[in-house]
């Protein structure tokens, strides 16, 4: 089927009450048929419902659905996007390990890859995404994992998938892809030859700006790259934990079940159902939201582009922009609803920030309502100087989310504000 049809279908079979709607679930247990049960399912000799912690019939539609429609084979959801990110990274790294980030990147993702995980032992080299020749001097035997957002927020840097993969694939090292802005019907990684796609599914996949949530797929490609690799010793040795299992043995996506068996198990972050179920609502229209999304951000991009007060504007589909050729390559049906433009002055940028009336002033992306915000005193506030330059910020840029409301409306409302 075709992805706008498994978006919408897929993964969820009705029960005897024939629900259209997909239930919602709420139950932190399960009953067992009997003991025998319990422990067959305790020693994964049969697969099925334990404690919500883990596994619960709305998530699991909504996973299966979204592995689906993003070219993957599991998929598994957490309680936020960056719950996402810090598990995939304890998913593969100990004390001791390095993981390779791009420097354009959500704030959240650098602090916690710059600083957070820094205090667990685990270090951060920076590459730069769109043009990410050095990245090979940057490994060493001890890098897990290769983290790197197709779309960047809020920079909107368009990644240089090939020669990443090419070197990922050369030395046998899982990539992960925060495909949150693009999202599956712009961008697909996995069929760019990655290893793990995570979203943030506050953002567009929910659409409305109702509840955080998070999800991890994995695609095809990451069983090799596990399976007897020394690098990933944890996958192939036996784990105490779960006493003795074997998780690049077991017939199931071994990275995903590793999440699943440990990290959800003992750090517990785990998708609620009726988030899940959100979630499920706004995957049914996303492949024709993010469209909107896109014709209103490049209508506003080449309107800001020609406006004399703007000194320069940031959309991967403009002309002149430096990303254009990349989004060419690498993107299809648009470039999402994130923009960015700089204006004379780090005071400008605020007084246009306050001025819009239609565009809220708010730190979310992905809403159905456009949303503004001026990045440098907000959601890169923690960074310093070089952190900003290194994500492209400066204290003059405004960033804006188009929502999908009347392009005529929101270019007036710029109108008068930039006045
Ligand atoms: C928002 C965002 C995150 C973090 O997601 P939360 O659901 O807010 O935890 C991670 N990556 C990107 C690109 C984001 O935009």
């Amino acid at each position: 089927m075709n992805t706008q049809t498994d978006a919408i279908h897929f993964g969820y079979e009705k029960d005897s009450q024939g629900t259209m709607a997909v239930p919602i679930y709420m139950s932190t247990a399960y009953e067992f048929r009997d003991s025998k049960h319990a422990a067959d399912l305790f020693a994964l000799k049969e697969l099925g419902n334990i404690y919500t912690r883990l596994m619960n019939p709305t998530n699991a539609v909504f996973e299966k659905r979204f592995a689906q429609v993003e070219g993957g084979i599991a998929a598994i959801a957490t309680a936020s996007g960056m719950s996402a990110i810090f598990s995939t990274i304890v998913n593969l790294c100990e004390a001791g390990d390095n993981i390779l980030v791009a420097n354009a990147v959500y704030g959240g993702t650098s602090t916690l890859t710059s600083h957070t995980i820094k205090r667990m032992g685990i270090t951060t080299k920076n590459f730069d995404v769109t043009n990410p020749g050095n990245l090979e001097e940057l490994i060493d035997e001890k890098t897990k994992l290769i983290i790197f957002e197709s779309l960047s927020n809020p920079a909107l840097e368009v990644a240089e998938f090939e020669t990443i993969v090419n070197i990922a694939n050369k030395h046998n090292i899982i990539t992960c892809v925060d495909n949150t802005v693009a999202t599956s019907f712009l961008c697909r990684p996995l069929d760019l030859g990655c290893d793990i796609v995570v979203h943030s599914t506050s953002k567009y996949t929910g659409g409305q700006g109702l509840a955080l949530g998070g999800i991890i797929v994995e695609g095809e490609l990451c069983e090799a790259k596990i399976k007897g690799n020394s690098r990933y010793a944890h996958f192939n040795e036996p784990d105490e934990s779960y006493h003795g299992l074997v998780y690049a043995d077991l017939p199931f996506p071994s990275f995903i079940m590793r999440i699943l068996l440990c990290v959800l198990r003992d750090l517990g972050a785990t998708a609620s159902p009726f988030n899940s179920w959100l979630m499920i609502q706004g995957l049914e229209t996303l492949s024709l939201r993010i469209k909107e999304h896109s014709k209103n951000a490049l209508a506003i991009a080449k309107f800001l582009d020609n406006h004399p007060k703007v000194k320069k504007v940031n959309y991967p589909l403009l002309n002149n922009d430096k990303n254009f050729q990349r989004a060419n390559k690498y993107l299809n049906n648009g470039a999402s609803g994130l923009l960015s433009f700089e204006l004379e002055s780090y005071e400008k940028a605020l007084s246009v920030t306050d001025s819009t009336e239609l565009f809220s002033v708010v730190v979310n992306i992905g809403d159905s309502k456009s949303l503004i915000v001026h990045p440098a005193s907000t959601t890169h506030q923690q960074l310093n100087n070089e952190e900003l330059k290194a994500c492209g910020i400066s204290d003059s840029l405004v960033r804006i989310s188009a929502g999908i409301e009347s392009i005529d409306d929101l270019i007036e409302d710029l109108t008068k504000a930039l006045n």
